[in-house]
């Protein structure tokens, strides 16, 4: 009788565990923050990390974003080395009347960025997706609406948004973008409440969120050509990495006055410039941690 109730019990816990077991098999795993590939082995290059592969060798799983604490190993992508002085120039809430000459300027310099873009009904918005993507381009999801209220009000709120964006630029370029960067960043007034449950869900659903490590303030009050042209140059001359954020509405013609300078001061100085995608590890150009909660670096 004991002995009986003895195994049963054993049994129990053994489904238990093999339950848990399986459970977290299945999921997109979370681990806590401190047991992470990430944070469980050295580096290999400051700015980079060091896990496999979800970047090199597709799997049917999501890819998760790298730097997330709720990455799993089996699905940590690698993140490449970002050699030193690289330049990630970003340009958000396009595409607009500026965006194709902004094309005409990077070509003309043969540099190539990344495009977080919004929906704007405007009728040229699909050609000049398409754009972007045929002149070598990355392109990923800012927001349809960008209207902060809308968007983070919840989590649903935001997903109907983010899909919707999404949808347009896979329609228009056939470019599954598994890059975006949140309208505000990712710490901002309007998702205190939300942002978690948004970051988890970005990270579950395999997108990789960047914010910026260097602001060219162009949508600032008050901004100037030189003044967007100084903060600029002046963040990425601080950065050993730079991701720099720079707009490409239709109000922003002094930012495209300022880029050719921008890119013939830089290319003069050695810099290098590169598009994100998810071998970017994320981590040094987020504001938002979702394992740690603290903020990151200044906006
Ligand atoms: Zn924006």
């Amino acid at each position: 009788m004991f002995e009986g109730k003895f195994q049963k019990t054993l049994w129990k816990k053994i489904g238990l565990i093999a339950g848990l077991f399986l459970l977290s098999g299945c999921s997109a795993s979370v681990q806590p923050y401190w047991l992470s590939p990430e944070n469980g082995r050295p580096a290999s290059s400051a700015g980079s990390s060091c896990c496999s592969s979800q970047a090199v060798q597709p799997s049917s799983r999501p890819a998760v974003s790298a730097a997330s604490s709720e990455s799993s190993s089996s699905s940590c992508p690698v993140h490449r080395r970002i050699k030193d002085k690289t330049v990630f120039l970003t340009f958000d809430d396009g595409p607009s009347d500026l965006t194709v000459p902004l094309l005409d300027v990077l070509d003309r310099y043969d540099v190539k960025a990344t495009f977080f873009v919004v929906g704007t009904h405007d009728k040229n918005e699909v050609s000049d997706l398409k754009e972007i993507v045929k002149r070598g381009h990355a392109v990923g999801v800012h927001s349809y609406t960008h209207d902060y209220h809308q968007i983070y009000a919840s989590s649903k709120a935001f997903f109907e948004d983010f899909d919707k964006m999404h949808s347009l630029i896979q329609r228009a370029t056939k470019v599954d973008t598994k890059i975006c960067r949140l309208a505000g960043g990712s710490l901002n007034g309007y998702n205190k409440k939300t942002r978690a449950e948004i970051i988890a869900g970005l990270n579950k659903r395999g997108y990789v969120y960047y914010d910026w490590n260097v602001s060219a303030e162009d949508a600032r009050k008050g901004a100037t050509p030189e003044k967007i042209l100084k903060n600029t140059l002046d963040g990425i001359h601080s950065h050993r990495v730079s991701v720099a954020l720079l707009h490409n509405s239709s109000t922003k013609k002094d930012t495209l006055k300022e880029v050719p300078t921008l890119i013939q001061t830089l290319k003069k100085e050695g810099y290098s410039f590169e598009t994100l995608d998810p071998s970017v590890n994320n981590r040094p150009f987020i504001f938002y941690h979702s394992a740690d909660t603290s903020s990151a670096g200044s906006r």
